[in-house]
Protein backbone atom coordinates (compact mmCIF):
# COMPACT_ATOMS: atom_id res chain seq x y z
CA UNK A 1 0.00 0.00 0.00
CA UNK A 2 1.50 3.57 -0.60
CA UNK A 3 1.29 6.28 2.23
CA UNK A 4 -1.82 8.12 1.64
CA UNK A 5 -1.34 11.20 -0.23
CA UNK A 6 -1.77 14.82 1.32
CA UNK A 7 -4.16 17.10 -0.93
CA UNK A 8 -2.16 18.80 -3.45
CA UNK A 9 -2.38 22.46 -3.94
CA UNK A 10 -1.55 21.94 -7.77
CA UNK A 11 -4.90 19.36 -8.79
CA UNK A 12 -3.95 19.70 -12.70
CA UNK A 13 -1.21 18.52 -14.97
CA UNK A 14 -0.73 20.09 -17.51
CA UNK A 15 -0.57 17.90 -21.18
CA UNK A 16 3.04 17.27 -22.12
CA UNK A 17 4.22 19.98 -24.64
CA UNK A 18 2.31 19.66 -27.91
CA UNK A 19 3.64 17.06 -30.42
CA UNK A 20 2.97 16.43 -33.92
CA UNK A 21 -0.47 15.23 -34.48
CA UNK A 22 -0.09 11.43 -35.61
CA UNK A 23 0.08 11.38 -39.20
CA UNK A 24 -2.24 8.19 -39.63
CA UNK A 25 -5.00 7.60 -41.91
CA UNK A 26 -6.70 6.04 -38.49
CA UNK A 27 -6.05 7.11 -35.71
CA UNK A 28 -7.67 9.25 -33.00
CA UNK A 29 -4.83 10.60 -31.25
CA UNK A 30 -5.38 8.70 -28.26
CA UNK A 31 -2.14 9.91 -26.36
CA UNK A 32 -0.07 7.21 -27.18
CA UNK A 33 2.22 8.23 -30.04
CA UNK A 34 2.86 11.43 -27.87
CA UNK A 35 4.46 9.53 -25.45
CA UNK A 36 8.20 8.09 -25.30
CA UNK A 37 7.66 4.68 -26.43
CA UNK A 38 5.60 5.42 -29.58
CA UNK A 39 5.75 2.51 -31.49
CA UNK A 40 3.66 0.50 -28.96
CA UNK A 41 0.88 1.95 -31.55
CA UNK A 42 1.71 -1.15 -33.77
CA UNK A 43 0.14 -3.25 -31.06
CA UNK A 44 -1.86 -1.45 -28.84
CA UNK A 45 -3.80 0.60 -31.32
CA UNK A 46 -7.87 -0.32 -31.78
CA UNK A 47 -7.08 0.34 -35.56
CA UNK A 48 -4.52 -1.62 -36.32
CA UNK A 49 -4.81 -5.18 -35.09
CA UNK A 50 -6.87 -5.19 -32.05
CA UNK A 51 -7.09 -8.76 -30.01
CA UNK A 52 -10.43 -8.03 -28.29
CA UNK A 53 -10.75 -11.76 -27.32
CA UNK A 54 -7.16 -11.62 -25.59
CA UNK A 55 -7.93 -8.59 -23.58
CA UNK A 56 -11.71 -9.53 -22.75
CA UNK A 57 -9.82 -12.50 -20.99
CA UNK A 58 -6.88 -10.43 -19.35
CA UNK A 59 -9.33 -7.98 -18.29
CA UNK A 60 -12.33 -9.61 -17.01
CA UNK A 61 -11.40 -13.03 -16.51
CA UNK A 62 -12.94 -14.47 -19.47
CA UNK A 63 -13.95 -13.29 -23.09
CA UNK A 64 -17.70 -12.49 -24.24
CA UNK A 65 -20.16 -15.10 -23.83
CA UNK A 66 -21.83 -16.73 -26.52
CA UNK A 67 -24.59 -19.38 -26.87
CA UNK A 68 -23.80 -22.87 -27.96
CA UNK A 69 -25.67 -26.04 -28.75
CA UNK A 70 -25.14 -27.01 -25.28
CA UNK A 71 -24.28 -23.74 -23.46
CA UNK A 72 -26.69 -21.06 -22.74
CA UNK A 73 -24.74 -17.80 -22.56
CA UNK A 74 -25.91 -14.79 -20.57
CA UNK A 75 -27.69 -12.87 -22.75
CA UNK A 76 -26.29 -9.86 -25.16
CA UNK A 77 -22.77 -10.42 -24.19
CA UNK A 78 -22.56 -10.47 -28.38
CA UNK A 79 -23.86 -6.98 -28.35
CA UNK A 80 -22.14 -5.40 -25.58
CA UNK A 81 -19.34 -7.46 -24.15
CA UNK A 82 -18.49 -9.07 -20.34
CA UNK A 83 -20.74 -7.70 -18.13
CA UNK A 84 -21.77 -8.97 -14.08
CA UNK A 85 -25.03 -7.14 -14.59
CA UNK A 86 -26.59 -4.40 -16.38
CA UNK A 87 -28.42 -1.89 -15.00
CA UNK A 88 -30.79 1.36 -15.61
CA UNK A 89 -29.80 4.37 -13.12
CA UNK A 90 -29.81 7.98 -12.51
CA UNK A 91 -28.02 10.11 -9.05
CA UNK A 92 -30.63 11.60 -7.24
CA UNK A 93 -30.06 14.37 -7.46
CA UNK A 94 -28.18 14.92 -10.22
CA UNK A 95 -24.77 16.63 -10.41
CA UNK A 96 -25.37 19.95 -12.23
CA UNK A 97 -23.27 20.41 -15.26
CA UNK A 98 -22.88 16.63 -15.46
CA UNK A 99 -23.83 15.36 -19.15
CA UNK A 100 -26.77 12.85 -17.14
CA UNK A 101 -26.73 12.80 -14.01
CA UNK A 102 -23.42 12.47 -13.33
CA UNK A 103 -22.36 8.30 -12.09
CA UNK A 104 -18.92 8.82 -13.98
CA UNK A 105 -17.98 11.79 -12.27
CA UNK A 106 -19.39 10.42 -8.66
CA UNK A 107 -17.51 7.62 -8.83
CA UNK A 108 -14.07 9.15 -9.64
CA UNK A 109 -15.13 11.38 -6.61
CA UNK A 110 -15.63 8.27 -4.25
CA UNK A 111 -12.14 6.82 -5.57
CA UNK A 112 -10.46 9.99 -4.65
CA UNK A 113 -12.41 10.55 -1.31
CA UNK A 114 -11.76 6.80 -0.06
CA UNK A 115 -8.09 7.49 -1.13
CA UNK A 116 -8.49 4.31 -3.27
CA UNK A 117 -6.59 5.98 -5.86
CA UNK A 118 -3.86 8.99 -5.98
CA UNK A 119 -5.40 10.24 -9.42
CA UNK A 120 -7.80 10.45 -12.20
CA UNK A 121 -7.02 11.16 -15.50
CA UNK A 122 -10.28 12.67 -17.12
CA UNK A 123 -11.41 15.04 -19.90
CA UNK A 124 -12.09 18.36 -19.11
CA UNK A 125 -13.16 21.40 -21.11
CA UNK A 126 -10.65 23.34 -22.80
CA UNK A 127 -10.24 27.06 -21.13
CA UNK A 128 -10.53 28.65 -24.85
CA UNK A 129 -13.13 26.62 -26.08
CA UNK A 130 -15.97 24.68 -24.12
CA UNK A 131 -16.57 22.42 -26.54
CA UNK A 132 -13.18 21.09 -26.56
CA UNK A 133 -11.56 18.29 -24.61
CA UNK A 134 -8.56 18.46 -22.69
CA UNK A 135 -7.11 15.87 -20.72
CA UNK A 136 -6.17 16.23 -17.00
CA UNK A 137 -4.92 14.91 -14.04
CA UNK A 138 -7.10 15.25 -10.88
CA UNK A 139 -5.85 14.43 -7.38
CA UNK A 140 -8.73 15.99 -5.25
CA UNK A 141 -12.31 15.03 -5.93
CA UNK A 142 -13.73 17.87 -5.54
CA UNK A 143 -11.66 19.15 -8.41
CA UNK A 144 -13.82 16.19 -10.33
CA UNK A 145 -16.33 18.65 -10.98
CA UNK A 146 -14.20 20.41 -13.58
CA UNK A 147 -14.52 17.25 -15.90
CA UNK A 148 -18.38 17.12 -15.76
CA UNK A 149 -20.42 17.57 -19.29
CA UNK A 150 -19.77 16.07 -22.82
CA UNK A 151 -17.22 17.52 -25.52
CA UNK A 152 -16.67 16.67 -28.74
CA UNK A 153 -13.44 15.92 -30.34
CA UNK A 154 -9.93 13.99 -29.52
CA UNK A 155 -7.30 14.78 -27.21
CA UNK A 156 -4.40 12.71 -25.88
CA UNK A 157 -5.54 11.30 -22.34
CA UNK A 158 -3.18 8.37 -22.27
CA UNK A 159 -0.35 11.50 -22.71
CA UNK A 160 -0.80 11.38 -19.22
CA UNK A 161 -0.44 8.29 -17.44
CA UNK A 162 3.59 7.89 -17.82
CA UNK A 163 3.75 11.64 -16.34
CA UNK A 164 1.58 10.79 -13.70
CA UNK A 165 3.19 7.55 -12.62
CA UNK A 166 6.60 9.49 -12.69
CA UNK A 167 4.95 12.25 -10.14
CA UNK A 168 4.40 9.16 -8.04
CA UNK A 169 0.60 8.62 -8.53
CA UNK A 170 0.84 4.87 -8.65
CA UNK A 171 -3.12 4.33 -8.20
CA UNK A 172 -4.74 5.45 -10.89
CA UNK A 173 -8.39 5.82 -12.35
CA UNK A 174 -8.77 6.88 -16.11
CA UNK A 175 -12.39 7.62 -17.66
CA UNK A 176 -12.41 7.58 -21.56
CA UNK A 177 -13.88 6.01 -24.42
CA UNK A 178 -13.76 3.14 -25.87
CA UNK A 179 -10.71 3.71 -29.07
CA UNK A 180 -8.35 5.32 -25.06
CA UNK A 181 -9.33 2.44 -22.95
CA UNK A 182 -8.36 -0.23 -25.50
CA UNK A 183 -4.64 1.15 -25.80
CA UNK A 184 -4.85 1.94 -22.10
CA UNK A 185 -5.11 -1.86 -21.69
CA UNK A 186 -2.68 -2.75 -23.85
CA UNK A 187 -0.18 -1.19 -22.14
CA UNK A 188 -1.35 -1.70 -18.53
CA UNK A 189 0.71 -4.86 -18.39
CA UNK A 190 3.95 -2.94 -19.31
CA UNK A 191 3.25 0.33 -17.26
CA UNK A 192 2.82 -2.48 -13.92
CA UNK A 193 5.78 -3.85 -15.35
CA UNK A 194 8.06 -1.11 -15.66
CA UNK A 195 6.34 2.03 -14.36
CA UNK A 196 5.14 0.81 -11.13
CA UNK A 197 1.50 1.17 -11.71
CA UNK A 198 -0.20 -0.80 -8.29
CA UNK A 199 -3.54 -0.26 -8.99
CA UNK A 200 -5.94 0.45 -12.61
CA UNK A 201 -9.64 1.38 -12.33
CA UNK A 202 -11.01 1.88 -15.36
CA UNK A 203 -14.35 4.07 -16.08
CA UNK A 204 -15.65 3.93 -19.43
CA UNK A 205 -18.33 5.92 -21.47
CA UNK A 206 -19.54 4.44 -24.70
CA UNK A 207 -18.66 6.64 -27.68
CA UNK A 208 -20.18 6.92 -31.15
CA UNK A 209 -20.08 9.58 -33.96
CA UNK A 210 -17.44 11.52 -32.12
CA UNK A 211 -15.50 13.87 -34.87
CA UNK A 212 -13.39 16.88 -34.73
CA UNK A 213 -14.40 20.05 -32.28
CA UNK A 214 -13.95 21.99 -35.29
CA UNK A 215 -16.33 20.14 -36.97
CA UNK A 216 -18.36 19.77 -34.19
CA UNK A 217 -18.61 23.73 -34.45
CA UNK A 218 -20.23 23.54 -37.80
CA UNK A 219 -23.01 21.42 -36.82
CA UNK A 220 -23.76 24.25 -34.26
CA UNK A 221 -24.11 26.71 -36.65
CA UNK A 222 -26.62 24.56 -38.50
CA UNK A 223 -28.88 24.18 -36.00
CA UNK A 224 -28.85 27.57 -34.05
CA UNK A 225 -28.46 31.12 -35.11
CA UNK A 226 -26.41 31.65 -31.86
CA UNK A 227 -24.35 28.46 -31.32
CA UNK A 228 -22.21 30.17 -28.88
CA UNK A 229 -24.82 30.19 -26.43
CA UNK A 230 -25.12 26.32 -26.77
CA UNK A 231 -24.23 24.81 -23.56
CA UNK A 232 -25.16 21.28 -23.70
CA UNK A 233 -26.34 19.00 -26.75
CA UNK A 234 -27.14 15.44 -26.41
CA UNK A 235 -28.37 12.49 -29.01
CA UNK A 236 -31.30 11.31 -26.86
CA UNK A 237 -32.56 7.65 -27.04
CA UNK A 238 -36.06 8.86 -27.89
CA UNK A 239 -34.84 9.96 -31.34
CA UNK A 240 -34.27 13.91 -30.48
CA UNK A 241 -31.68 15.89 -29.87
CA UNK A 242 -31.35 18.25 -26.66
CA UNK A 243 -29.94 21.73 -27.05
CA UNK A 244 -29.69 23.43 -23.88
CA UNK A 245 -28.44 27.40 -23.79
CA UNK A 246 -26.69 29.40 -21.31
CA UNK A 247 -30.03 31.29 -21.08
CA UNK A 248 -31.65 28.60 -20.13
CA UNK A 249 -33.46 27.16 -22.93
CA UNK A 250 -34.07 23.58 -23.91
CA UNK A 251 -34.97 22.36 -27.38
CA UNK A 252 -35.66 19.18 -28.68
CA UNK A 253 -35.00 18.36 -32.20
CA UNK A 254 -36.05 15.49 -33.69
CA UNK A 255 -33.22 13.33 -35.59
CA UNK A 256 -35.40 13.46 -38.79
CA UNK A 257 -35.41 17.82 -38.81
CA UNK A 258 -31.58 17.60 -38.41
CA UNK A 259 -29.32 19.00 -41.12
CA UNK A 260 -27.36 15.91 -41.70
CA UNK A 261 -27.33 15.69 -45.13
CA UNK A 262 -26.00 19.29 -45.84
CA UNK A 263 -22.89 18.01 -43.81
CA UNK A 264 -19.35 17.53 -45.76
CA UNK A 265 -19.06 13.24 -46.66
CA UNK A 266 -16.22 13.25 -44.29
CA UNK A 267 -17.97 15.02 -41.48
CA UNK A 268 -17.07 12.03 -39.36
CA UNK A 269 -13.76 10.46 -39.52
CA UNK A 270 -13.41 6.93 -41.16
CA UNK A 271 -12.01 6.40 -37.32
CA UNK A 272 -15.38 6.91 -35.88
CA UNK A 273 -17.70 5.37 -38.97
CA UNK A 274 -15.34 2.38 -38.28
CA UNK A 275 -14.73 1.65 -34.66
CA UNK A 276 -15.54 -1.43 -33.37
CA UNK A 277 -15.99 -1.04 -29.79
CA UNK A 278 -19.27 1.27 -29.34
CA UNK A 279 -19.76 -0.33 -25.26
CA UNK A 280 -16.11 0.47 -24.04
CA UNK A 281 -15.97 -3.52 -23.20
CA UNK A 282 -12.61 -3.23 -21.48
CA UNK A 283 -13.71 -0.80 -18.60
CA UNK A 284 -14.51 -2.09 -15.47
CA UNK A 285 -17.70 -0.35 -15.75
CA UNK A 286 -19.41 1.54 -18.53
CA UNK A 287 -21.81 4.49 -17.99
CA UNK A 288 -23.28 5.49 -20.93
CA UNK A 289 -27.53 6.39 -21.47
CA UNK A 290 -28.38 4.04 -24.73
CA UNK A 291 -29.60 1.13 -23.08
CA UNK A 292 -31.28 3.08 -20.36
CA UNK A 293 -34.28 4.40 -21.97
CA UNK A 294 -34.42 8.15 -20.58
CA UNK A 295 -32.13 6.99 -17.77
CA UNK A 296 -28.10 6.13 -17.88
CA UNK A 297 -27.29 2.54 -18.48
CA UNK A 298 -24.84 1.08 -16.47
CA UNK A 299 -22.47 -2.21 -17.66
CA UNK A 300 -20.77 -3.52 -14.54
CA UNK A 301 -18.41 -5.69 -16.21
CA UNK A 302 -16.09 -6.86 -13.10
CA UNK A 303 -15.77 -7.39 -9.64
CA UNK A 304 -13.79 -4.02 -9.78
CA UNK A 305 -16.44 -2.39 -11.63
CA UNK A 306 -19.03 -3.50 -8.90
CA UNK A 307 -17.03 -2.19 -6.06
CA UNK A 308 -17.04 0.94 -7.40
CA UNK A 309 -20.79 1.07 -7.88
CA UNK A 310 -20.94 -0.09 -4.42
CA UNK A 311 -19.46 3.04 -3.60
CA UNK A 312 -22.44 4.87 -4.80
CA UNK A 313 -24.95 2.78 -3.10
CA UNK A 314 -26.70 5.33 -1.24
CA UNK A 315 -26.60 7.97 -3.75
CA UNK A 316 -27.96 6.08 -6.92
CA UNK A 317 -31.33 4.22 -8.09
CA UNK A 318 -31.22 1.43 -10.20
CA UNK A 319 -33.58 -0.56 -11.99
CA UNK A 320 -33.67 -3.15 -14.37
CA UNK A 321 -33.48 -2.18 -18.21
CA UNK A 322 -36.52 -2.24 -20.30
CA UNK A 323 -36.23 -3.81 -24.12
CA UNK A 324 -39.24 -3.13 -26.24
CA UNK A 325 -39.79 -2.95 -29.90
CA UNK A 326 -38.10 -4.59 -32.94
CA UNK A 327 -34.96 -3.08 -34.26
CA UNK A 328 -35.29 -5.27 -37.44
CA UNK A 329 -36.68 -2.54 -39.76
CA UNK A 330 -34.46 0.44 -38.20
CA UNK A 331 -30.99 -1.34 -38.59
CA UNK A 332 -32.00 -2.74 -42.20
CA UNK A 333 -32.88 1.02 -43.50
CA UNK A 334 -29.48 2.01 -42.12
CA UNK A 335 -28.21 -0.76 -43.78
CA UNK A 336 -29.71 0.81 -47.14
CA UNK A 337 -28.44 4.19 -46.61
CA UNK A 338 -25.05 3.34 -45.27
CA UNK A 339 -24.27 1.55 -48.27
CA UNK A 340 -25.94 4.78 -50.76
CA UNK A 341 -23.41 6.49 -48.21
CA UNK A 342 -20.24 4.64 -48.62
CA UNK A 343 -20.84 4.37 -52.47
CA UNK A 344 -21.25 8.23 -52.44
CA UNK A 345 -24.47 8.50 -53.31
CA UNK A 346 -27.13 10.64 -51.51
CA UNK A 347 -28.88 9.53 -49.14
CA UNK A 348 -32.62 8.29 -49.23
CA UNK A 349 -34.51 11.60 -47.40
CA UNK A 350 -37.92 11.04 -46.25
CA UNK A 351 -40.46 13.34 -47.80
CA UNK A 352 -41.06 16.24 -45.71
CA UNK A 353 -45.03 15.11 -45.30
CA UNK A 354 -43.94 12.18 -43.49
CA UNK A 355 -41.56 12.89 -41.34
CA UNK A 356 -44.06 14.77 -38.26
CA UNK A 357 -45.48 10.93 -38.56
CA UNK A 358 -42.36 9.05 -38.18
CA UNK A 359 -41.13 11.53 -35.12
CA UNK A 360 -44.31 11.08 -33.43
CA UNK A 361 -43.93 6.98 -34.41
CA UNK A 362 -40.39 6.11 -33.50
CA UNK A 363 -40.40 6.62 -29.39
CA UNK A 364 -43.32 4.88 -29.40
CA UNK A 365 -42.72 1.72 -31.57
CA UNK A 366 -39.29 1.73 -32.87
CA UNK A 367 -36.27 0.22 -30.51
CA UNK A 368 -36.01 1.14 -26.85
CA UNK A 369 -34.34 0.08 -23.94
CA UNK A 370 -31.98 -2.57 -24.57
CA UNK A 371 -33.30 -3.50 -27.88
CA UNK A 372 -32.44 0.22 -28.94
CA UNK A 373 -28.68 -0.48 -27.73
CA UNK A 374 -28.58 -3.58 -29.84
CA UNK A 375 -30.03 -1.74 -32.78
CA UNK A 376 -27.43 1.17 -32.52
CA UNK A 377 -24.66 -1.90 -31.88
CA UNK A 378 -25.79 -3.56 -35.19
CA UNK A 379 -25.47 -0.45 -36.95
CA UNK A 380 -22.01 0.02 -35.20
CA UNK A 381 -20.93 -3.08 -37.17
CA UNK A 382 -22.78 -2.79 -40.33
CA UNK A 383 -21.14 1.00 -40.83
CA UNK A 384 -17.54 -0.14 -39.76
CA UNK A 385 -17.74 -3.03 -42.68
CA UNK A 386 -18.90 -0.95 -45.11
CA UNK A 387 -16.62 1.81 -44.83
CA UNK A 388 -13.65 -0.32 -44.38
CA UNK A 389 -14.72 -2.03 -47.67
CA UNK A 390 -15.09 1.28 -49.72
CA UNK A 391 -11.95 3.32 -47.93
CA UNK A 392 -9.81 1.00 -46.29
CA UNK A 393 -10.14 -2.19 -47.43
CA UNK A 394 -6.74 -3.48 -46.63
CA UNK A 395 -8.17 -2.89 -42.81
CA UNK A 396 -10.50 -5.58 -43.12
CA UNK A 397 -8.59 -8.84 -42.25
CA UNK A 398 -7.15 -6.96 -38.90
CA UNK A 399 -8.89 -4.48 -37.48
CA UNK A 400 -12.52 -6.07 -37.25
CA UNK A 401 -12.83 -9.06 -34.53
CA UNK A 402 -15.14 -12.24 -35.34
CA UNK A 403 -18.13 -10.66 -33.32
CA UNK A 404 -18.98 -7.56 -35.65
CA UNK A 405 -18.89 -10.20 -38.63
CA UNK A 406 -21.59 -12.02 -36.30
CA UNK A 407 -23.58 -8.90 -35.80
CA UNK A 408 -23.54 -8.31 -39.43
CA UNK A 409 -24.75 -11.38 -40.51
CA UNK A 410 -28.15 -11.19 -39.42
CA UNK A 411 -28.15 -8.67 -42.25
CA UNK A 412 -26.74 -10.59 -45.06
CA UNK A 413 -23.13 -9.23 -44.28
CA UNK A 414 -20.58 -11.72 -44.27
CA UNK A 415 -16.35 -11.60 -44.74
CA UNK A 416 -16.00 -12.37 -48.77
CA UNK A 417 -12.65 -13.10 -50.39
CA UNK A 418 -13.93 -11.95 -53.95
CA UNK A 419 -12.06 -8.44 -53.44
CA UNK A 420 -8.62 -11.22 -53.38
CA UNK A 421 -7.59 -9.30 -49.88
CA UNK A 422 -7.91 -12.69 -48.13
CA UNK A 423 -10.92 -10.84 -46.10
CA UNK A 424 -11.98 -12.75 -43.47
CA UNK A 425 -12.46 -12.77 -39.58
CA UNK A 426 -9.80 -12.40 -37.34
CA UNK A 427 -9.35 -15.37 -35.14
CA UNK A 428 -7.08 -15.09 -32.04
CA UNK A 429 -5.03 -17.78 -29.76
CA UNK A 430 -6.44 -16.22 -26.70
CA UNK A 431 -3.34 -14.15 -24.59
C1 LIG B 1 -17.95 11.85 -28.16
C2 LIG B 1 -18.85 11.09 -27.25
C3 LIG B 1 -19.89 10.31 -27.76
C4 LIG B 1 -20.71 9.59 -26.92
N1 LIG B 1 -21.70 8.80 -27.45
C5 LIG B 1 -22.46 8.04 -26.64
C6 LIG B 1 -23.45 7.17 -27.16
O1 LIG B 1 -23.63 7.10 -28.38
N2 LIG B 1 -24.17 6.40 -26.30
C7 LIG B 1 -23.98 6.47 -24.94
O2 LIG B 1 -24.66 5.76 -24.20
N3 LIG B 1 -23.07 7.29 -24.42
C8 LIG B 1 -22.31 8.08 -25.22
N4 LIG B 1 -21.36 8.92 -24.68
C9 LIG B 1 -21.27 9.02 -23.21
C10 LIG B 1 -22.29 10.00 -22.64
O3 LIG B 1 -22.26 11.22 -23.34
C11 LIG B 1 -22.01 10.39 -21.17
O4 LIG B 1 -20.70 10.80 -21.04
C12 LIG B 1 -22.19 9.23 -20.26
O5 LIG B 1 -23.50 8.80 -20.35
C13 LIG B 1 -21.86 9.62 -18.84
O6 LIG B 1 -22.77 10.58 -18.34
P1 LIG B 1 -22.50 11.18 -16.87
O7 LIG B 1 -23.53 12.19 -16.53
O8 LIG B 1 -22.27 10.05 -15.95
O9 LIG B 1 -21.09 11.92 -17.17
P2 LIG B 1 -20.38 13.14 -16.43
O10 LIG B 1 -20.38 12.91 -14.95
O11 LIG B 1 -20.90 14.40 -16.94
O12 LIG B 1 -18.87 12.92 -16.92
C14 LIG B 1 -18.56 12.96 -18.29
C15 LIG B 1 -17.20 12.32 -18.50
O13 LIG B 1 -16.99 12.23 -19.90
C16 LIG B 1 -15.60 12.45 -20.18
N5 LIG B 1 -15.53 13.09 -21.49
C17 LIG B 1 -16.21 14.18 -21.92
N6 LIG B 1 -15.90 14.46 -23.19
C18 LIG B 1 -14.98 13.53 -23.58
C19 LIG B 1 -14.27 13.31 -24.79
N7 LIG B 1 -14.44 14.07 -25.87
N8 LIG B 1 -13.39 12.30 -24.83
C20 LIG B 1 -13.21 11.49 -23.76
N9 LIG B 1 -13.88 11.65 -22.59
C21 LIG B 1 -14.75 12.67 -22.51
C22 LIG B 1 -15.07 13.35 -19.05
O14 LIG B 1 -13.79 12.91 -18.68
C23 LIG B 1 -16.05 13.13 -17.91
O15 LIG B 1 -15.45 12.39 -16.89
C24 LIG B 1 -20.51 9.65 -25.52
C25 LIG B 1 -19.46 10.41 -24.99
C26 LIG B 1 -18.63 11.12 -25.84
C27 LIG B 1 -17.48 11.91 -25.25
S1 LIG C 1 -2.77 3.95 -30.40
FE1 LIG C 1 -3.66 6.01 -30.20
S2 LIG C 1 -2.09 7.43 -30.92
FE2 LIG C 1 -1.52 5.38 -31.63
S3 LIG C 1 -2.36 5.24 -33.72
FE3 LIG C 1 -3.90 4.39 -32.30
S4 LIG C 1 -5.25 6.09 -31.76
FE4 LIG C 1 -3.39 6.97 -32.68
S1 LIG D 1 -16.44 6.67 -32.11
FE1 LIG D 1 -14.87 5.16 -31.63
S2 LIG D 1 -13.05 5.91 -32.69
FE2 LIG D 1 -14.48 7.63 -32.59
S3 LIG D 1 -13.84 8.73 -30.73
FE3 LIG D 1 -15.49 7.31 -30.18
S4 LIG D 1 -14.41 5.45 -29.46
FE4 LIG D 1 -12.95 6.68 -30.59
Amino acid sequence: MTERRQPEAKAWLNPPAPAPTPNRKLCTDCGLSRTQDPKRCGQACQFIQPDYPGLEQLVHGRQRQQSTPTHGAQADELFFGPYQQILSARLEPALPGAQWTGITTRLAEDLLAQDLVDAVIAMAADPSDRWRPRPVLVTRAQDMQQCRGMRMGYAPLLSLVEPALAQGHKRLAVIGIPCQIYALRAIQAQLEREQGLQQLYVIGTPCSDNTSTENFHQFLDLISDRPQDISYLEFRTDYKVEVRTDQGEKRLIPFLNLPLSTLPPDFFPLTCRTCVDYTNVLADITVGYMGGHGQQWLLVRNARGQAMLDGLSAKIITSRPISLGRRDGAVRGFLTNTARAAGGLPLRRMPAWLKPLVNWLMPRIGPRGLEFARARVEMKAIESILHLRRQAPARLKNMLPAHVWQLAARYGLHPTTTDGRGETPKRHQSR
